[in-house]
């Protein structure tokens, strides 16, 4: 009798842990942030050196991966070199891979397809070497303003490219254009204008909600599930002071930070994705715009923040 009342409570307990991992299942996502050393030429390499420790101190300290992606021609300005090396190698020091980027953020619309592939290959320098010391190898690109060229040919022209090179091309599928953000962000830090940095740093979170907010629902119309999600990031001073405000709301919408190798195992990131064009967008847009359904009524960036952005003495920095 006694054995029978164990063997039913097991089986419920066995009923309740299944219902449980049916149930929604945890939302997956990987950080990516582009632009190193740093996104702008703002900061000087100290500045780059002290954002980088703060940065990379968050996401080591929550324990949650992050790739970063190099644009090596921001290393080299005069005098400052050996700071910005030095803000580069905290990322594998700590832990963290670097991608390739382009040497210096080379539109793929804008150039030729062979200067284009020399930027490729120019990237590759210091990032290698940086990684080598610690035993990683480059393995991941990241196209400079998510451009993969205007015209299909091009597109997978550079694609073969850089497969052959080894790279395996890492797409994004939120963006909150932390950029826009982070060159007026900068400037009001600059200025002591506390006010403002807060008012951009609500503005940043409501305006991250409302994106996904959007793709997330967009996803599972277009997939049938959300897939593991890709989040593009930028090394700013945005991130460096309020990442762990942005992780915090993410894993109130029941996210788990993931690897991007993770994330890249996803059945999504094998869908068809013929888009092409100027515009770079997430990828989601390419598998929507693909399949003949476009994205519409997407979230509206805030126009202050758009002004503010424009009315720097600097044009603001670029994804
Ligand atoms: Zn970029």
């Amino acid at each position: 009798m006694k054995l029978k009342f164990s063997l039913i409570l097991l089986v419920l307990a066995a009923a309740v842990g299944l219902l449980c991992a049916q149930g929604a299942p945890p939302r997956e996502i990987a950080i990516t942030i582009d632009d190193l050393p740093a996104a702008g030429m703002g900061m000087s390499g100290a500045q780059i050196v002290e954002m980088t420790s703060k940065l990379l101190g968050t996401l080591r300290d929550q324990k949650v991966p992050a790739v970063g992606f190099v644009n090596e021609k921001k290393l080299y300005k005069f005098g400052e070199v050996d700071d910005r090396i030095k803000a580069l190698a905290m990322w594998p020091e700590y832990g963290f891979e670097l991608g390739n980027h382009t040497f210096s953020h080379a539109s793929l619309s804008r150039v030729t397809l062979k200067d284009w592939e020399e930027e490729v290959v120019r990237g590759e320098t210091v990032t290698t070497m940086l990684l080598n010391q610690h035993h990683m190898t480059l393995r991941y690109f990241r196209h400079p303003y998510l451009d993969t060229g205007r015209d299909l040919e091009t597109r997978r022209q550079a694609e073969a490219f850089l497969v052959s090179r080894g790279y395996r091309i890492a797409p994004i599928t939120m963006d909150a254009w932390d950029w826009m953000y982070a060159s007026v962000y900068e400037d009001a830090r600059k200025r002591g204008d506390s006010a403002l940095q807060q008012q951009l740093v609500s503005s940043y979170l409501s305006y991250t909600g409302q994106v996904f907010d959007y793709y997330e629902k967009f996803s599972k119309e277009l997939l049938g599930y959300e897939p593991k999600q890709i989040l593009l990031l930028h090394g700013n001073w945005l991130e460096a002071d309020h990442i762990g405000e942005l992780l915090d709301l993410l894993r109130k919408r029941g996210y788990k930070f993931i690897s991007l190798q993770d994330a890249l195992g996803d059945a999504a990131y094998s869908m068809p994705d013929e888009y092409v064009g100027e515009e770079g967008t997430n990828w989601i847009d390419h598998w929507a715009i693909t399949r003949g359904r476009p994205p519409r009524n997407t979230p509206q960036f805030p126009q202050w923040v758009i002004d503010r952005a424009s009315a720097l003495p600097r044009s603001p920095g670029q994804p």
